[in-house]
């Protein structure tokens, strides 16, 4: 499939026949993982279609993603990872100039219980629920779902999606736990 030679990756024309975009001019949307081959001009009944195909293998995607979190019902007082700040804490911009932070890292606070102070230090790189586009955060509240479970499963980094249709099961996994 990769040619080195040439920096190409070829497809089977199978795929493109399956499509209906044999013979169509195409454009080719990148995104973080995901590279969709559309073909350019779309009836209104045939965009409908694609519409449909991509809406479903989101619902599939997002629910490999909550299928291993649980409902937010144990979290006593609500979840605290819940509302704007979820959960952390931001410095105001003048601070952050003052020690050298740049404007997008992120601020970890810890409790020092011996000194009875709260220590505020700057995060690494990996993901957390601070990540999570606005849209996307405030579908997975209105889902119930717990969102440290969301904070921790995002920070552990692990594959959650292998290609598997998950858009039936969540819930009847959600019920179990
Ligand atoms: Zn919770």
């Amino acid at each position: 499939m990769y040619d080195p030679n040439n920096h190409t990756v070829s497809l089977p024309v199978e795929l493109f026949e399956a499509s209906g975009t044999v013979g169509h001019p195409v454009n080719i949307s990148v995104g973080d993982g995901v590279i969709v081959i559309l073909r350019e001009k779309l009836t209104a009944i045939e965009a409908i279609k694609v519409f449909a195909y991509l809406a479903d293998l989101g619902d599939s995607i997002f629910n490999s993603v909550l299928k291993r979190c649980g409902k937010c019902l144990d979290c006593e007082d609500g979840c605290s990872y819940d509302g704007e700040s979820r959960g952390f804490i931001d410095i105001p911009p003048s601070m952050r100039k003052l020690y050298g932070i740049s404007e997008n890292a992120k601020i970890r606070a810890t409790l020092d219980e011996e000194n009875q102070r709260v220590l505020l230090t700057k995060d690494g790189p990996t993901p957390d629920l601070r990540d999570v586009p606005e849209i996307i955060y405030n579908l997975v509240r209105c889902y119930g779902v717990c969102l440290t479970d969301l904070d921790t499963l995002i920070q552990s980094q692990i594959p959650v999606y292998d290609g598997e249709d998950c858009s039936d099961d969540e819930e009847e996994d959600n019920e179990d736990e």
